[in-house]
Formats: structure tokens, C-alpha cells, sequence
């Protein structure tokens, strides 16, 4: 688990003037990894970090010979075009990049000069998944989420007895992940509708998002071999957002008894830029459990966990329908929450995912499951803002929502801040849904 240094020092600025703006998601105290490559070009796609309103071409500064010491290896595996290289080093490695960065990219730097010729406009570049993502799971880490959605499948036992006792969680798909501008159709499914005699074959007519975080693993371990909870977050290389978009009326009709499915696996829309765990360290809260529940079993239970293994993440959810940007008309905040509700923490997640002997591996990712808070407001997914589709939401253009409707977009965004801190972003996770091919 990290603690603060220098790089963390909210007084720090960097010669790169817009990394100064109150506002920013990426200060220099944020310093998040992606891959990109100039917007509609055939360059190979390179490691970056965000600075401001611009990136740093890793690949760049791996060729000028300005990073030097323990960090230096770790520059030149994040000069590929995936991430899965970095992710492998640890947490030593990420932390001497880190401050490297941190240094060179500090007001007063000898280096700035050679630096700015590095550096590319946000809105010039394109990017891609960060990471060869070889296995993803999704968890279900929010007990309002597990609650209110059993609620409807089950109103008789909403909560099912392991669900304070187990991690509950699925194996997804990796191939149908994308990043951020991401478009899909909308998914044809098997649907039993209600008082029908058998089921049809129908485009989703209750297409859903789900808000949450994206947990790239670091080095991995041997299969056989679990990670103790101790030690699980230095198998952690950082975090994302994630919108786990769901078919509503499959997953009713699909799920019994192994799960979510086609449901799920027709596309996940991850944001481009991974925040560090490191970058995340002021921005930790005590993991408690709420009074009269069962305290989790001691392979999940470390001292450090209780005292500091939840994260305060600001998100929040967007959405832009066809006919709202027609009008040019902003964004409309579907609800907002913080990822410190969630019933595990990511050590637990990757202490469970292991316990059997589970390897898992470099650019592995974790979902979260919806993030929704304790209040209908702070829900994560449309089947609980409007109760399974009873309670329309009202847009300022008078159109109505229950479910997505082609052209919808749907945008979601996370911060950090508190007092005495700097406020740190994840920048946006966008994706917008087409009409069934
Ligand atoms: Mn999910």
C-alpha cells in the first residue's frame, strides 16, 4: 500500500501550463498511463502519460536519453504498444518511472526543453485498449447494486445468503472490450416476454449501462499459488472507468443458472487513461463494514485493509441522446456516487480471484460491478434509476427514458478531491449505442 511522497505534494506545478488549471483531471500529480498514436495516422500505437491537456510520448523520451537510474526499464517497457510490459515490472519499477516523470515534468525542469518536443495535444491523438487483455472478470462489489437489482428478479429474497461471504463475480469476454468513442450495435437476443409461451429472437429493447471501475493486474502469480491479501495490491497496476453495458431482457431470461452471458459480452467500454494505485494513495478510506454484518474471513481481512482499503473515487454518469446534440445541448447527469460504498476492495478482489490458485496475469482486468451508492440517486444503471423501466426519467428536451434508445451516448467520468489534496481525474468513458445491424 502506498504512501504519500513527493510526488504527491499538492503544491507541486509543472511547466506544462495547463497541468495548472484548477480543474484539470491530470495535474502533475496524476500522471495516468494509456496508449495512443496520432488522430487517423497507421503509427504503431506507444505509451503516454497525461499531462494537462497534452501527452507524453513515451516512446519519445524512451530515445532521448533523459530518463536514467531504476526508472529507465521501466520507460522502455511502456514504450510498446501495449501496457502489459510495464504492468509486469511492480510496483518498484511504477514508482521510480513515477517520480522520474514527476521530476523532468516539474516547473524549473533542466529538461523542459527536450520534453515539449514529447509532448502531443490531447485532441489530436487517438487511443486503444491499453493492455492485451488475456482474461476479464466482472465482480459485484456493490451491495445497493446486488439489493436493488434483486429486488426485481427475486422480490422475495433480494439479497442471496453468500452475498456477504464471497466476492460474487463472472468470467466476461475480453475480445468485445474497446476504449473510450467506442460504438456498438444494439445486441438481438433470446427474450421470454411476459405471458409469452416461448421465447423470440429480438433486438434488446432494455439496453442498460452499468458504471464502474476497471482494474488492470500488474504481475501476476503462478498458477497454484495465491496471493495473500498482504500483498495483493502490489499485484495491481491501476484503475480505470468501465461501462459494463447490459441487455436487461436477455440477462432476465438467460442468467438462471450460470449467470450473465450474451447479456454482457457484446462490447465493455473501458476510458484510455489508468490511474495508478500510487497516483490514488491520498485518496484512501478505512474499509468498514456496516454494523451487524458478518466481518469477512481472514483470507480477506488484513490490517491494512481495514485501515486503508477503500478508495474514494468520485464518479458520475452522463448522457447525450441523438436528438440532444442535434440542439447542442450539454450533457445530462444521469447520477453520481463514490466507489467507497463497494462491499469489497480491490485486495479482497484479488485475493479471492486467487485463493484457489488462479493465476491471473499482466493486463488481466477486474471490474468492479455497478458502483451504486446507498441512495436511488447514486445507482449505477438505468434498471434501478426508473425501477426496471416503471419510472421514466424526464431530458430537457422532453424526450423520456427507461432504457437506451439508438444514438443514446453515455459518458462516464471519476475524480478524486479533498481538502488539501489535488484533485486528480480519470478523463471520460464514452460509448454510444447504434441501431441493431
Ligand atoms: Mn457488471
Amino acid at each position: 500500500m502506498h504512501t504519500l511522497n513527493e510526488t504527491h505534494d499538492p503544491a507541486l506545478t509543472s511547466w506544462v501550463e495547463s497541468a495548472n488549471l484548477a480543474g484539470t483531471d491530470f495535474p502533475l500529480q496524476n500522471l495516468p498511463f494509456s496508449v495512443f498514436r496520432p488522430r487517423g495516422s497507421a503509427e504503431a500505437f506507444r505509451g503516454g502519460v497525461a499531462i494537462g491537456d497534452q501527452v507524453l510520448d513515451l516512446a519519445a523520451l524512451a530515445g532521448l536519453d533523459v530518463i536514467d537510474g531504476p526508472a529507465k526499464a521501466a520507460l522502455a517497457a511502456a514504450a510498446g504498444d501495449t501496457l502489459n510490459a510495464l504492468m509486469a515490472q511492480g510496483p518498484a519499477e511504477w514508482s521510480a518511472l513515477r517520480l522520474a516523470l514527476s521530476r523532468v515534468l516539474r516547473s524549473g525542469s533542466a529538461d523542459a526543453q527536450r520534453l515539449a518536443a514529447c509532448l502531443a495535444p490531447q485532441a489530436e491523438v487517438e487511443h486503444e485498449v491499453p493492455a492485451r487483455i488475456g482474461d476479464y472478470t466482472d465482480f459485484y462489489t456493490s451491495v445497493h447494486h446486488a439489493t436493488n437489482i434483486g429486488r426485481q428478479f427475486r422480490p422475495d429474497q433480494p439479497l442471496l445468503p453468500n452475498y456477504k461471504w464471497v466476492p460474487i463475480g463472472y468470467h466476461g469476454r475480453a475480445s468485445s472490450i474497446g476504449v473510450s468513442g467506442q460504438t456498438f450495435s444494439r445486441p438481438v437476443g433470446q427474450v421470454m416476454k411476459p405471458g409469452a409461451e416461448g421465447p423470440a429472437v429480438v433486438p434488446c429493447a432494455r439496453l442498460d449501462y452499468e458504471l464502474e471501475l476497471g482494474i488492470f493486474v500488474g504481475p501476476g502469480n503462478a498458477q497454484g499459488q495465491p496471493i495473500p491479501i498482504a500483498s495483493a495490491e502490489s499485484h495491481v497496476f491501476g484503475i480505470c472507468l468501465l461501462n459494463d453495458w447490459s441487455a436487461r431482457d436477455v440477462q432476465g431470461w438467460e442468467y438462471q443458472p450460470l449467470g450473465p452471458f450474451l447479456s454482457k459480452n457484446f462490447a465493455t467500454t473501458i476510458s484510455p487513461w489508468i490511474v495508478t494505485l500510487e497516483a490514488l494513495a491520498p485518496y484512501r478510506l478505512p474499509f468498514t463494514r456496516p454494523e451487524g454484518d458478518p466481518q469477512p474471513l481472514p483470507y480477506l481481512d488484513s490490517p491494512e485493509n481495514r485501515g486503508a482499503g477503500a478508495l474514494d473515487i468520485r464518479l458520475e454518469v452522463l448522457l447525450s441522446t441523438g436528438r440532444m446534440r442535434e440542439r447542442g445541448m450539454p450533457d445530462m447527469r444521469l447520477s453520481a456516487t463514490s466507489y467507497r460504498h463497494a462491499y469489497w476492495t480491490v485486495a479482497q478482489l484479488v485475493a479471492h480471484h486467487t485463493m484457489n490458485g488462479c493465476n491471473l496475469r499482466p493486463g488481466d482486468l477486474l471490474g468492479s460491478g455497478t458502483l451504486s451508492g446507498p441512495s436511488l440517486q447514486e445507482a449505477g444503471a438505468l434498471i434501478e434509476l426508473t425501477t426496471g423501466g416503471q419510472n421514466p426519467i424526464e431530458l430537457p428536451t422532453g424526450e423520456r427514458r427507461t432504457f437506451l434508445e439508438d444514438a443514446d451516448q453515455i459518458t462516464l467520468r471519476g475524480w478524486c478531491e479533498a481538502p488539501g489534496r489535488a484533485r486528480i481525474g480519470f478523463g471520460a468513458c464514452a460509448g454510444t449505442v447504434l441501431p441493431a445491424a
